[in-house]
């Protein structure tokens, strides 16, 4: 992903890259992982100048509509994070709890909807994120677990 082809997507969908649109997309290609928008926001003060927090704001969420950046609620706490789109096929996020890990998942629920359980609405957006412990962290904590026997076990 670059910026001129970000440029073009937005082109396609009718949509202009503006002056905070363009600063948030090279921040968040210097980046290459999630940030929240308050992060994101201190980062911009310090390295491209002043940007509205609200603006930050409203312009992460319409990136995110555009499915330019995904947006998840990383730490389950109502507060999200935002990173360029991995892929543009529709996909959902499995999170690591206990280091942040995150990757995709290709299935989604809404796929298993029929119109009538969905009562004609349309438009249908859906927030789906499944939250875990990775197989790195299960087999670091039970590694830690063995040394803890171990030392506890030495001491007798
Ligand atoms: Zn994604
Ligand atoms: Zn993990
Ligand atoms: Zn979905």
């Amino acid at each position: 992903m670059n910026l001129s082809s970000v440029k073009r997507d937005l082109a396609r969908k009718g949509y202009k890259m503006t002056r905070p649109r363009r600063i948030l997309m090279e921040a968040l290609m210097e980046n290459s992982g999630w940030v929240t928008a308050k992060e994101l926001h201190e980062k911009i003060s310090l390295h491209q100048g002043h940007v509205d927090f609200s603006t930050v704001c409203r312009n992460l969420d319409a990136l995110t509509g555009l499915e330019v950046l995904c947006r998840v609620d990383r730490e389950n706490n109502g507060i999200f994070a935002y990173c360029l789109r991995e892929m543009k096929e529709h996909h959902h996020h499995l999170i690591c709890r206990s280091c942040g890990k995150t990757s995709l998942i290709y299935t989604c629920p809404l796929d298993g909807l029929s119109s009538e359980s969905t009562e004609g609405f349309s438009e249908l957006e859906c927030r789906f994120e499944v939250y875990g412990i990775c197989k790195d962290c299960k087999s670091n904590t039970a590694a830690k677990k063995n040394d803890f026997c171990q030392t506890e076990q030495g001491r007798k």
